[in-house]
Formats: C-alpha cells, structure tokens, sequence
C-alpha cells in the first residue's frame, strides 16, 4: 500500500493478522488516524499462503464481516456451509448430535456455521483496509518496545523509529511481546499436544457434517469442505506428532481412513500438512493504560471448539463500538473508563469459554478408567439434556 505512514497516529495497531486488520477496518469509518505494524510483508498479507487451518464461523461473525466487507470479499466456492455436527468418544458408536438450527441471530437459517479457510479470512482483511486512506500499514517492522503513559502511547520498532499514538492495541498473537511489555499476565496452559491439519479427498459423501472422535491416544475431527473434500484435524502428544508428520501420503490415508474405520471411503491426501503447537492463553486483563489486547493476544483458545477466531472478532466488535462512540461524541477514545468496560463485555464470555474448553479437553485426553466412563456419561447426558445441548449449541452458531 502506498500511503504515507502516520508517525504520530490515533489507533496504533501492533499485529496485521485477521484481528488486527478487522478491527483497523472497524474504526476506520470515523476517520482517525490508524497504523498497523506487521512483521510480514506487505505481499504476503494480499495473498496469504494455505496454511492448513479452516475457521468455523458463528452466525455472528458472519454478520460482522459483513459489516466490514471482509465476507463479501471471499469467493462464494470458498465459503463451506456446516450443515450439523457429531461428537463421539474412545471406541464407543454412540453420538452425541448438533443438528442444524432452525433460526440464528433471529433468522430462518440452514446452517450450523460456516468454515472459511484461515488465509482466505487473511486476504479479507487485507482487502477491507486497502482502500481507507486513512489506514497506514508499516509492514516487514516489528514492535519491539511500547511505553504508555496517561497522555499517550509511545512505540519504538525494530529499525529504532518510533510511533506515538493515543491509543495502542496489541494483535500480535497469542504469545504476544507487547502484552509482556505492558506488564499484563497471562494464564498460559501447554497442552503437551499438536495439532496436525490437512485436505483429503475421498469417494463417500461427507454430507457437510462436522465429525469429532475423542479417540483413546489422539483426537482426529473432520471439517467437511466440498461433498468429497474434508479438512481432518489429528490432535497427538508432541513427542508422537513426528511419528505422522513423517508419514507419506499413501501411509497417511491409509492412517486415517484406519481411524475412521472407512467412514469417508478411500481417502487422498489434497494439501500442504501444517502442525500447530497447542498452547491455550487468557491475559489476566484486557487493557492497561491507553492500551488494549484484542484477538488471540487477549485469548488463545484450544481449536477444539473452533472459538479462537470468532472470539477474536468479538473483542474488535466490542472495542470498535466502543471507540467509534467516543471519537463521535469527541470523548478519548483511550480513557480508562472506556478500557475497563471493553475488559467487561468481552471478559464475561471469554472467561468461561476458556476454562470450559481448557476442562472439556483434560477430560476427553484422560484416559484413566473414571474419566472414560465420565466422558461416555457426559456425551449421554448432553443429548439427553436439552438445556445442556441448546446452551453448546448456542455458542457454536454464536
Ligand atoms: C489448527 C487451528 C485451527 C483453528 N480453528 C479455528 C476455528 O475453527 N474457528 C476459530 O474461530 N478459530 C480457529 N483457530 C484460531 C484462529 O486461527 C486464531 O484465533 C486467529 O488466527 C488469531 O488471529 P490474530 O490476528 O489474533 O493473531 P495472528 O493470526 O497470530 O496474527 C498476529 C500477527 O501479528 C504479527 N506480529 C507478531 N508480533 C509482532 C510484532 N512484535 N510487531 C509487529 N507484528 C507482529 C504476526 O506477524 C501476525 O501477522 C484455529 C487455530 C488453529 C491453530
């Protein structure tokens, strides 16, 4: 993009991930200044490589990249509609069922969610601030202090120039140094486990049904993407990921159709494999003086419930409403007071969603004897207990 870099800026925004370029595109229209400074450069941001991951987005967030133009913007064939969902446990045949909702967000709908792969969500982005000439994008720079005080924000990057802003937004992942550099804590949980991500194509229909096996040693989940193309998902301890990653792609079919016992037919491998470390995180607060986190470097959630991203635009949601309010009303957009009520809204859904997950996953990778029959027990009494499926239900179509 070339547009001239604000030195002295409104918003400064370390990270141009998804987060960071929603909530730039968020605050846009109200004309302020806004920076963003990105590692990578600016040609990888406009066309983002596959990198294994396909996000399943809520009903919400779809209305809210809507709202920013990012969803309009990503090929219809790229959008996969997740007509319901299965979950099953260690050998067992029993499901639990997420069937498709009726209604979303208050209207008829045919879908549990959507899934949108994560570099087709980054290009979105990237094209939704292109054309604002109030955005500036500093790319191939990374942050390497910030200093805050009540007047401003102070950042100094890689090259030793620095940017001065009246508020400073932290997007730059969930092992985020400028959280660190603000003194913000975090709980951080190591999984001990991988996550291995890749395409297959098969010969049996996958009937667009999201599929979750809680298997004893790994868990393999299945995204369905094309009637015949599926993304599958194989969570494994760290020290036994080598032992897939070093699979050919025959030996790997033939490992997952095994796991599936046939279930999607001959399989194929279609892509790139791509292997995540899994490390959950909450920050112990969401913003400090004239600062905030959003995104994963406010929350790094588990995959296994697809709510990272969607959190995500939640926080740029609720932070963007926030700000926009007041540079309208010509209040400062960096007041504790505005701060501390972003922390508020956006703590009171991620806090038990984090430690929910973080529990739900201990449970379903412990294999002593009472936690098998606790999990069987647990699928049964949520397809048995309608409040307890609508409530997960609820936060999975958001
Ligand atoms: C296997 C897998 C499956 C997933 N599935 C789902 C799903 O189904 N649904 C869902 O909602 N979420 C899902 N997620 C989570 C989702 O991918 C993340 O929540 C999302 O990508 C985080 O976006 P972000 O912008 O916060 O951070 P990131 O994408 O990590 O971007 C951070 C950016 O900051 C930049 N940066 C870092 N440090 C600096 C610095 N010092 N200076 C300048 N720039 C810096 C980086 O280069 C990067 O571009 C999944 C994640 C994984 C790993």
């Amino acid at each position: 993009m070339v547009k001239q870099a604000f030195l002295d800026t409104d918003i400064l925004i370390v990270g141009a991930g998804p987060a960071g370029l929603s909530f730039a595109r968020a605050v846009a229209p109200c004309g302020m200044r806004v920076t963003l400074v990105e590692k990578s450069s600016e040609a990888e941001l406009a066309n983002p490589p596959y990198d294994g991951r396909e996000i399943a987005l809520t009903h919400r967030s779809k209305a809210f990249m809507e709202e920013l133009g990012m969803w309009q913007s990503v090929a219809e064939d790229e959008i996969y509609k997740l007509k319901d969902a299965r979950v099953v446990n260690g050998q067992s045949d029993y499901e639990l069922y997420f069937p498709q909702p009726s209604t979303a967000l208050g209207k008829p709908t045919d879908t549990l969610g959507y899934l949108i792969s994560n570099h087709n969500i980054r290009k979105a982005a990237y094209q939704a601030i292109k054309s604002w000439q109030n955005v500036a994008l500093i790319c191939e720079k990374g942050v390497r202090e910030v200093h805050t005080n009540a007047q401003g924000a102070r950042a100094v990057l890689d090259d030793g120039s620095e940017i001065h802003a009246r508020l400073l937004i932290a997007a730059d992942s969930r092992f985020s140094h400028t959280r660190r550099q603000l003194g913000i804590s975090a709980d951080m949980h190591d999984f001990g486990r991988t996550v291995i991500v890749f395409r297959m194509r098969h010969t049996l229909s996958n009937h667009h049904s999201a599929f979750e096996c809680f298997h004893y040693g790994r868990t393999l989940a299945l995204l369905p993407l094309e009637e015949y193309l599926t993304n599958c998902v194989i969570t494994i301890d760290s020290d036994k990921a080598d032992s897939v990653l070093k699979l050919s792609p025959e030996a790997l079919a033939s490992d997952v159709i095994r796991q599936l016992n046939g279930r999607l037919g001959e399989m194929t491998l279609d892509s790139t494999i791509h292997a995540y470390p899994l490390v959950g995180v909450h920050a112990n607060a969401f913003y400090a003086v004239r600062s905030a986190l959003i995104g994963d470097a406010a929350v790094g959630m588990h995959p296994v419930t697809a709510h990272g991203f969607n959190l995500g635009l939640e926080s740029a949601h609720i932070l963007s409403r926030l700000v926009n309010e007041a540079a309208e009303e010509g209040r400062d957009i960096g007041s504790n007071g505005l701060l501390a009520r972003y922390q508020r809204e956006h703590m009171l859904h991620t806090r038990p969603l984090y430690h929910g997950t973080n529990v739900m996953v201990k449970l379903f990778t412990n294999e002593a004897p009472p936690a098998k029959v606790l999990r069987s027990a647990i699928l049964r009494l949520s397809n048995h207990f309608p409040p307890i499926k609508h409530l997960i239900s609820k936060q999975l179509t958001g």
